[in-house]
Formats: C-alpha cells, structure tokens, sequence
C-alpha cells in the first residue's frame, strides 16, 4: 500500500553532479539539514525548509541522515547461499561454490523463495535498486522479477547465459538462450520498474556464437542493458587470453561482438589496459568496482584513480556472494581502503555518489532515482549516525561535514537503517 501524501523530515545528503575527486568540499554536495522530503503517491513532489501543511502527514526523523535509496550496479541474487566460503580464489569459487548453488535454481520452489530473501535483503541493507545477475534459469529470473515487482522497487536483470565450461545441469546453449531472454524481455523489460539486461556470465563460459547472440538482442533493442565480468582476477584474463588468442584483450572479446554500448556495464576491471579503458570511455560504459569481493576472493586492487582520470564511469557494487556484504557501506568503506593501498584518496562524496547519483546516471536513470528532487520516484533511506558511544563521540569531534560523513561509512552499516522507502511505500522492516 502506497503512503499518499506525507512529509519525512531529516538532515538530507544528495548530489548534484559528481564531485571532482579528491576534493572534501566540492559544489556538487547538496547539503540540507532539517528539511523535508514530501511524497506524493509514488513520488517526490518538493523538498523544502519550511513544515509542510496539515494535509501532509509528518514522518519525524530529525537529525538522522536522510540519503537517496542506494544502487547496488552488480550482485548475483543466487548468491546469498555462498557468502563467505572459505579458501578459493575466482575459478575454483565458481566451481567449488557458486554453480553448485546456483543449480539448485532449477527448482522452481527454491528460485522463488530466494528471490523473495534476496530481494528483502536488499532492501533491509538500504539498497532500493539493482542490476543484478539471476542464473541460468528463465523460471529462477522470472521469479526474481516478480519479486521486485512485488515491491516496486527498479531491478534490471536478466537470465546469465552460459554454454560451456560449466556443469551440464546450468549450461544451456544459444538457440534455447535466446528464445528464454525473448520470453523475459517480452514479459518484463518495461513492466513496472522491472528492465531486462542481456547477461553473458562472463567470456569463458559463453561461445563466440553466443556472445553474438547476445549482441543480436542489444542491436535490436538499444534500450536493453547489458551485465556481465570483465577483467576480474589474472588467472582468468589468461584463460580468456588461450580461448580467444584473435581478441586484442579481454575486453576486446566482447568489444568486437559489439556488447559494449552505453548501457552495458562490466564488474571488476582490475586487470584493463590504457586501450581498454579509452573503449569503454567511448562507449559511456560503466565499470563496477566491487571492493569486498575483490579483497574477499584476491583477485586485485582496482585503480579508480586511473579509471576516472581515463574518462571511464565508476560505480560501487557489493557482488555479493564473492563480496562480503550486501550493505553498499561496508563496500565503500573497503573501496577507501583498495585506495589507500594505491596511495590515493577516496573521498566520503566519490564514494556515495558511486552508489547514489553516478550509479543511476550509469544506468541511465537519474531522471528517476539517485537523487532527493521533486519528479524522482520516492526512493529513500534514512539512517542512524550510530548506535555506539566511541562512534558517537568520534563524530562529535568532525571537524566538518566530509569528516562526519566519512567516518559514518567507515565505521557504520546496514544495523544503522532506520527506514527504506521505495517508490513512496515503507518498506515494512521485519524480524
Ligand atoms: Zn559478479
């Protein structure tokens, strides 16, 4: 049930555009203490100083931090069955972990009720929207777009394709494939706020027929998406370097079968060239820096710096389950950390905006989400600034707004959720 007409007060963080990096008080931050936020049905209709009037029912939350919902730009909603499994590195984790639980998707009854935990999981973590990966399964991706759509809430997905290289149970093969992701668009690309994006796994598991497959959909519908991995850890550019010896680079794989368009985003990236970078720059090509899994599995320490300073968009993504959480803070929190150990500086304003702004300009959706302003869906978050007295006192002593707000996400998580709003509606919290 949609609220209609309320007001939610509180101290509101957004941005305007993305801030320059480095700098801790850059014009892009919208900074508006004590303001309200008034819903309209589904919908932000003003943001303002003054008390709305009687006819606006009042939320109070002041004081808390009042953020745009969070946009997570790569997970694998399967996934939840394998987080934090011990002693892997990428490939033997796909292998010892992850097909094995993803093949359990096959049964209808168990690719519903995951979808329904991943979906509520999601939204308990503070994240309202994603692209995220189902698997192979058209029923399994059904039911993780019903599950969306049960709640309102923006999912871009679509069912991963892979025909080779995997256990017999979860490959399928590029006539059956493309006939599935045809049935998924049609029911659900467009529904709601449900998108389909085109999922090549990634190269090693997809035939070069079948990457031109994929390619086939996105020429014919450029308003699909397009996910897959790219670039994650070394010994799997090496693999893709033996299965494709024509490409250039890994990159170069899905580049020359023409999968590379401004809707298309890539997880990872470490383990890109100069050339690479200047391809996705051109195509307006998104990478998503998912910092816990790239610690959590070994595969690298991926250079933002030099990503941003090629042109190249970067969002934030938990990959949950090679990551360790789903709360896009904690991911940021590693994120300024994967920096520091480049010798750079993540500031707290980069970071959100990766999750918040940048990711729903990425998916080319900022018209609708990432933003507190009047015509964007009511996609909110609000949020503690702690619950422990040495956090407490640590944000007393900030000596400003980048400060406080750093050491908020450093030191905080998804327990720090007050309240996720999405498309206007409270999400009810539970347990
Ligand atoms: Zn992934």
């Amino acid at each position: 049930m949609a609220d209609d007409n309320w007001a939610l007060r509180g101290d509101l963080l957004d941005f305007t555009g993305e801030p320059a990096w480095g700098q801790t008080q850059p014009p892009e931050v919208r900074w508006r203490p004590d303001h309200w936020v008034l819903v309209r049905g589904r919908h932000i209709e003003a943001v303002q100083a003054e008390p709305p009037g009687p006819e606006w029912r009042r939320v109070e939350h002041g004081g808390r931090l009042v953020l745009p919902g969070l946009i997570d730009t790569h997970v694998h909603a399967p996934q939840l069955d394998v987080l934090a499994s011990y002693g892997t590195e990428l490939l033997d984790w796909l292998n010892d972990h992850t097909f094995p639980a993803e093949a359990r998707y096959a049964d209808e009854r168990t690719a519903q009720l995951g979808a329904q935990r991943f979906v509520k999981a999601l939204l308990r973590h503070g994240t309202t929207a994603a692209l995220a990966f189902s698997t192979v399964h058209e029923q399994a991706t059904h039911a993780l777009f019903e599950a969306a759509h049960a709640q309102g809430m923006r999912m871009i997905s679509g069912k991963v394709l892979m025909n080779r290289h995997v256990p017999a149970t979860l490959q399928d093969d590029v006539q059956g494939a493309e006939q599935a992701c045809r049935r998924l668009i049609e029911r659900w690309h467009g529904t709601g706020r449900c998108a389909y994006a085109v999922t090549p796994r990634f190269a090693p598991t997809s035939t070069q027929a079948q990457l031109t497959m994929a390619a086939k959909l996105l020429r014919e519908d450029p308003s699909l998406y397009l996910q897959s991995h790219v670039a994650e850890s070394q010994a799997e550019v090496q693999w893709v370097r033996e299965l494709f010896p024509q490409a250039r680079s890994y990159l170069d794989v899905y580049a020359s079968c023409g999968l590379l368009h401004r809707r298309t985003v890539f997880a990872h990236g470490i383990w890109l060239d100069d050339e690479d970078r200047v391809q996705l720059r051109d195509a307006g090509a998104t990478l998503a820096h998912s910092p816990t899994s790239n610690l959590f599995l070994g595969s690298g320490l991926f250079n933002w710096r030099q990503a941003h300073d090629a042109g190249v968009r970067v969002c934030s993504a938990s990959d949950v389950g090679g990551g360790t959480s789903l709360n896009l803070l904690r991911n940021l929190a590693a994120a300024y950390q994967i920096q520091a150990l480049l010798g750079e500086r993540l500031t707290a304003w980069s970071a959100l905006h990766s999750v918040t702004l940048g990711a729903a300009q990425a998916l080319c959706l900022d018209g609708e989400m990432g933003r507190l302003e009047p015509g964007c869906a009511a996609d909110i978050t609000v949020w503690d600034w702690s619950h422990d007295p040495v956090v407490q006192h640590r944000l007393s002593l900030a000596r400003g707004l980048h400060e406080r707000v750093f050491a908020w996400f450093m030191l905080g998580d998804e327990r720090l959720l007050r309240a996720a709003v999405v498309a206007g509606r409270v999400v009810p919290r539970e347990g």
